[in-house]
This record gives structure tokens, sequence and C-alpha cells, in this order.
């Protein structure tokens, strides 16, 4: 299933939804604020070798976090 990227229209947090091509345009409420509109983010970069990048960097940033 594929993963997408929602930003909140209210507070701009931006939150992961798992959801399937038919569900396409069902807007998703916000988990920070509650707010029922979200629109979806492009993320072309959404690969597993972008993650694991991120991942590496956060491991550099907050090595504390890891451990
Ligand atoms: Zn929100």
């Amino acid at each position: 299933m594929p993963l997408y990227d929602y930003e909140c229209v209210k507070c701009a947090h931006v939150f992961e939804v798992f959801h399937k091509l038919s569900e396409e345009g069902v807007d998703y409420p916000c988990p920070k604020c509650g707010a029922g509109k979200s629109r979806k983010r492009v993320s072309p970069f959404k690969t597993d070798a972008w993650s694991k990048f991120l991942d590496t960097m956060e491991r550099k940033v907050n090595p504390h976090k890891f451990k």
C-alpha cells in the first residue's frame, strides 16, 4: 500500500497516511490539531534510499536516539 504525506491546512503539520489508490481524495484529519482538512504533498523522493539517507543524517544529529 502506498504511503502518502499529508499536510494539515490549518497548522501545517505533516503526517503520513497509508491508503489505497481508491481512497484518493479523502480528507484525513490532522493528528495534531484535529482539523478535518489536509492536502496531499507530492514527495518524489519518497524512496527507500531517501529514507535511509534521512536515517543516516538523524543518527549524526541525534546519536543518543539510536543507542
Ligand atoms: Zn493540524
